[in-house]
Order: C-alpha cells, then sequence, then structure tokens
C-alpha cells in the first residue's frame, strides 16, 4: 500500500485514529454500565491511568486501539510506509509502557485486562460476555 500522506498529513490521520479509540471505550463502558458494573474512568491515581477500574476488586481495564498499542498480528497494526521509524520507535514505546504499566499493577495486586479494538469490532459481544464472566469470578473470590 503506498503512502500518500506527507508528513504533516499523516500526523493528522493518525490523531484522528487516535480520537476514534474512545468511542471503543465508551461501547465497553456502557456494556458494563448496563450489566450493572460500576466503575471509575480514566483514574490517574492508579498506575497507566486504567480506561475502567473497579477499585474494590482491584480489577483494571484497558481499551486499546490496536494501531496505538501495536497489537501484535493484528490487521489494524500496520505501520505507515512513510516516517517508518518515527512511528515504529513511537508505537514500541507505547508497548513497552504497557507492559510495564502491567507488571506494575500486577505486582500491587491488580487484575489487568486487555479490551482489544479489534475484538470490539468483530465479535463485540462474545469478547465482553468473556470480560464479565472474569469480573464474577473475581468478586466471587473477594466476596467468599
Ligand atoms: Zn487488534
Amino acid at each position: 500500500m503506498a503512502d500518500c500522506f506527507s508528513k504533516q498529513k499523516r500526523r493528522e490521520v493518525m490523531s484522528k485514529i487516535k480520537s476514534k479509540d474512545t468511542q471503543i471505550e465508551i461501547k465497553v463502558r456502557h456494556w458494563l454500565y448496563h450489566r450493572g458494573i460500576r466503575y471509575r474512568k480514566n483514574c490517574n491515581t492508579i498506575v497507566g491511568k486504567p480506561d475502567i477500574a473497579i477499585q474494590k476488586y482491584k480489577i483494571a481495564i484497558f481499551v486499546h486501539g490496536c494501531f496505538w498499542h501495536g497489537h501484535d498480528n493484528c490487521k489494524y497494526y500496520r505501520l505507515p510506509k512513510s516516517n517508518l521509524e518515527y512511528w515504529k520507535e513511537k508505537l514500541e514505546k507505547n508497548k513497552k509502557r504497557d507492559k510495564t504499566n502491567t507488571e506494575k499493577l500486577e505486582q500491587m495486586g491488580w487484575n489487568v485486562f486487555v479490551v482489544w479494538e479489534c475484538q470490539v469490532k468483530s465479535d463485540f459481544e462474545a469478547t465482553m460476555m468473556g470480560l464479565l464472566k472474569e469480573i464474577d469470578k473475581i468478586k466471587s473470590m473477594k466476596e467468599n
């Protein structure tokens, strides 16, 4: 695929992709909310600022755009051909940060989940049901 965007334009296009991630976050949050899950969003006081945090049960959920978070072997994660080095470095940095945050959270006893953009797009209901099952499992473990 030839890349016909200039550097400037490419950054513009990419920043629009980034803002779209929010749409996915909203979708995931609404789904959980309608099933009675209460959470905090973008909580600053928690490592990595999870998109969704259920503090009571130490559950942190990240909703990741596949491009920005470098989802391996995913069709949405394709590096632009122009300015390749710039993007490679930037996205590698994002990936590394995600990994570090997950490790830190887990060390503090958090349960970390990632919902990927491609899962939301291809099989939203199944993805969310899977997540809900995990949440229920943790809940019942902590309550018993
Ligand atoms: Zn993906």
